[in-house]
């Protein structure tokens, strides 16, 4: 009979023992258990007192000697405690086990305590996580690939139809000059129709091209003046600008990380909607103005236009939706998109503030440093 060298002193710690839901056991230096638990004995499936004496590789790691990790074993050579993450079949599951030295009164190792905590669910939860986790990388990998593909036909769809549809354009054109007047009123009315129809494609297939090429192009970002690329806004905008009377201030503007002829076209876009959208009776104002938060600079271009309905200040930044229909207003609904396009290609936000009647706030954040 082994004797134990782990004398209890009090009959609460003998509960106390029993009670722990951690596996533990004692063994000796020849490997032989002197005690376990009741949680130990549980899991094994026999009585506490049926362990004694038995070998602990026999018991738990069910071999006829004890194994390369056996913790056990380490502890006898070096006296240190060990702790190892180890599969145990005859304990059904994965445990995390630590192996204490227990010394005699000489200072010696005289055994140890093991205490094996189970982390089988744990595990099964990371290992969970772990292909939850797979299969989104390669969904967004995937959503990439095909959003690239989709990017790369938009762009090539656009381009190639810009050929013939030049070519449609031209011809009823020409059939306008040509024949207008000479033909009855239903066929003059028939040639406006397709002219206009004609020219309005193009300029879809022209702000579509300008889409899609926001996302096929490689980011050429340097420092820029946004008060210079303002500045190239307004020149663009000059007709515009002239026929509406329109009037456009800036507040200091800083030099920031960014693609110039992308935040150009963004506030060209932004400059000309506030312009286009403007109040009946009111020339446009228009103010732009910069803002130091931190790690980002929030911008902002302000109007005394038309406003919009907040419902609808999400929808707006989708591709061709409109809130107005294309005679009381031109366009092709892609300006906005193409603007969170821009922004999300500098890491930023856009958004809009604004109420029916009462002019609209477009704002938007670049980070100070862009990756
Ligand atoms: P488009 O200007 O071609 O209609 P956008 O994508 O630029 O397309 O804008 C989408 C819609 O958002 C516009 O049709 C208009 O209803 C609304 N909108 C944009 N800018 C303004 C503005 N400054 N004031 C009022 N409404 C605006």
């Amino acid at each position: 009979m082994t004797k134990s060298p782990f004398i209890m002193i009090k009959e609460e710690w003998e509960r106390t023992f029993d009670a722990i839901p951690d596996l533990i056991a004692i063994l000796d230096e020849e490997h032989n258990v002197t005690r376990v638990n009741q949680a130990m004995a549980d899991t094994l499936g026999v009585s506490p007192e049926s362990c004694i004496g038995v070998k602990c590789f026999k018991a738990v790691h069910g071999s006829n000697c004890p194994p390369d990790f056996c913790p056990h074993s380490k502890l006898l050579k070096d006296g240190k405690e060990h702790t190892s993450e180890v599969y145990e079949e005859n304990l059904g599951g994965y445990f995390i086990v630590t192996v204490s030295p227990i010394y005699d009164d000489k200072g010696k190792v005289a055994g140890s305590v093991h205490v094996a905590r189970n982390i089988t669910n744990r595990r099964e939860m990371e290992d969970n996580l772990k292909i939850a986790l797979e299969a989104k990388k390669n969904l967004v990998k995937e959503l990439k690939r095909s959003n690239k593909e989709l990017e790369q036909f938009a762009y090539m769809a656009s381009h190639d139809l810009q050929e013939p549809l030049r070519m449609v354009t031209s011809f009823v054109k020409l059939l306008e000059k040509r024949y207008k007047g000479q033909l009855d009123s239903n066929a003059d009315e028939y040639i406006y129709y397709a002219v206009d129809g004609a020219e309005r494609m193009q300029k879809l297939i022209k702000d579509l091209l300008t889409y899609s090429r926001i996302t096929s192009k490689n980011e050429e970002f340097e420092l820029v003046n946004l008060e210079s690329i303002v500045d190239k806004s307004i020149l663009n905008l000059t007709v515009s600008i002239k026929e509406n009377n329109a009037r456009i201030t800036y507040d200091a503007l800083p030099t920031i990380m960014a693609d110039p002829s992308l935040i150009t076209q963004l506030f060209q876009n932004l400059v000309g909607n506030a312009i286009k959208f403007r109040a009946e009776d009111e020339a446009p104002e228009i103010h732009v103005k910069a803002e130091d938060n931190g790690d980002e600079w929030i911008f902002q271009v302000i109007d005394n236009g038309i406003g919009i309905d907040s419902q609808h200040k999400d929808l707006i930044f989708e591709v061709f939706q409109r809130l107005h229909e294309k005679n009381e207003y031109p366009g092709t609904g892609i300006g906005l998109s193409m603007c969170q396009k821009i922004i999300e290609r500098h890491n930023g936000d856009i958004w809009v503030e604004s109420e029916l009647g009462e002019g609209s706030k477009f704002c938007f954040t670049i980070p100070k440093s862009i990756e």
